[in-house]
């Protein structure tokens, strides 16, 4: 029988596959943040997950708050995710020829966000980007990008320029590996700074093809954005011929069941012109999205002039277990998933409280995050501010107690619908005598 990690138990059996790992993998791990560099001790190999639990080779179990950083919207193994892929298994695994889910899981995502005309499929929220851009760049005939200082949009090279969470938690400011000629073309800007936007806009306003920016960043922390900024975002880009992309792969179909837009639009002054999806659209299978107005959808490959393309797009296994977990996004998942977030959040503002550990919790609809700072985060720096050491000593144990947070201060801490009376109790007893280690 599995047992909930305690400081006694054993993690021998991860410490051993690290080990193993780490010498046929860089830092043995497929996705850096994974490696556990930031907080210290043993990443722990998950060997199968059922509902909020996941149970890792040694036999612990822990709540878990990454939910593979957000598409297990639902929970780990839920039945009717389950049987649509058990299903679409049982017929082929990838064709690479059209196949009926992939209509069904576009007109689903279509319908959703009401600005959305058309959408192509893609297998990860960095391609989504990397198309989307591509896209701007061939429909405007311009070179430059705007995006934001801690803005996070997948490992795109003219998008990894102080780009949150993963380069924050290794102190990186951008990557090795990236040519001036990708990123000289990058405009980084402040968050939550219009101003910054206008002065950028009146130097170099017809180069500039597109301005990105997370919908709701949520990679460096959850940092929304002010009232106010979409909007003059769109004004801005709209009086230069520029195009504005609102990247949706983490806040999609997870801040509400149109994603962001379906919180904060629709905008006066219009739309953005282009949208980003991924994770829970692929319901923790590898599909992502873009999409945007027929007509600038129409300057793809095969009836435009801009390539896009990929072997798996729209596979039909992924596409099976997206469609039905946007399906089974209902009201009563949104509002079970507000309830969790909530009773969690707040108590751990209580423990934090209580023992004396300056820290603020920010909001997109039901995600969240815990900085460990006092006062409001508007910009990068800000988050950049926390006290990390404060952090790794509360997820360390936070851990030892069997729950599993993102092993990043820079993470919003992800919650399913899943996450029954049983799970949320469990955080609730962990979090004083982590908010004790934080102090
Ligand atoms: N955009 C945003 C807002 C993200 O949060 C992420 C991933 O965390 C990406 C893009 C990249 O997605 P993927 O990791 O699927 O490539």
């Amino acid at each position: 029988r599995s047992t909930s990690a305690g400081s006694s138990s054993s993690t021998a059996r991860s410490a051993a596959l690290i080990e193993r790992a780490r010498s046929v993998t860089p830092g043995g791990v497929n996705s850096p943040v994974r490696a556990f560099r930031a907080v210290g001790g043993t990443p722990r190999f998950i060997a199968s997950a059922e509902g909020p639990w996941l149970t890792d080779v040694d036999g612990n179990r822990y709540v878990d708050l990454i939910c593979s950083w957000g598409p297990m919207i639902l929970g780990h193994r839920h039945p009717s995710v389950l049987s649509a892929v058990t299903e679409a298994a049982g017929k082929g695994f990838s064709f690479g020829t059209p196949s009926e889910n992939e209509v069904a899981l576009a007109s689903e995502i279509v319908d959703r966000v009401e600005p959305l005309e058309q959408v192509r499929l893609v297998s990860s929220g960095t391609e989504a980007t990397m198309s989307a851009l591509r896209l701007a760049r061939g429909a405007t005939g311009r070179s430059k990008v705007v995006k934001f200082a801690g803005c996070y949009h997948g490992h795109v090279d003219a998008l990894l320029a102080s780009a949150g969470s993963g380069l924050a938690t290794f102190a990186l400011p951008d990557s090795a590996g990236v040519p001036d000629s990708s990123a000289g073309e990058t405009i980084v800007l402040p968050y939550n700074d219009v101003a910054a936007v206008e002065a950028a806009f009146a130097e170099h306003g017809d180069e500039i093809a597109c301005v990105i920016t997370e919908a709701s960043p949520g990679n460096m922390g959850v940092v929304p954005p002010e009232p106010g900024l979409t909007e003059a975002l769109r004004r801005i880009t709209r009086a230069h011929g520029a195009l504005l992309i609102s990247d949706e792969v983490m806040t999609g179909f997870r801040c509400s069941a149109s994603g962001w837009y379906g919180l904060e639009g629709p905008y006066d002054g219009g739309a953005p012109d282009l949208f980003t999806f991924g994770k829970v659209m692929g319901g923790g299978f590898p599909a992502a999205a873009f999409g945007g107005r027929a007509d600038l959808m129409g300057h793809l490959a095969p009836d435009g002039p801009v390539y896009q393309a990929g072997t798996l797009s729209g596979n039909p296994v992924a596409t099976a277990a997206g469609l039905a977990t946007l399906k089974g996004c209902t009201p009563e998942v949104y509002a079970r998933l507000d309830t969790v977030a909530h009773s969690i959040a707040d108590a751990a503002h209580t423990e934090l409280s209580a023992a004396g550990v300056p820290h603020t919790i920010q909001w997109a609809g039901s995600m969240f995050s815990v900085f460990f700072r006092e006062g409001a985060v508007r910009t990068y720096d800000d988050a950049k501010s926390q006290d990390t050491a404060a952090f790794s000593r509360f997820f360390n144990a936070m851990l030892d107690q069997g729950v599993h947070l993102p092993p990043s201060a820079y993470e919003a801490w992800f919650v399913s619908a899943s996450h029954n009376d049983d799970a949320v109790e469990a955080v609730l007893q962990a979090l004083p005598a982590a908010a004790r280690a934080a102090s």
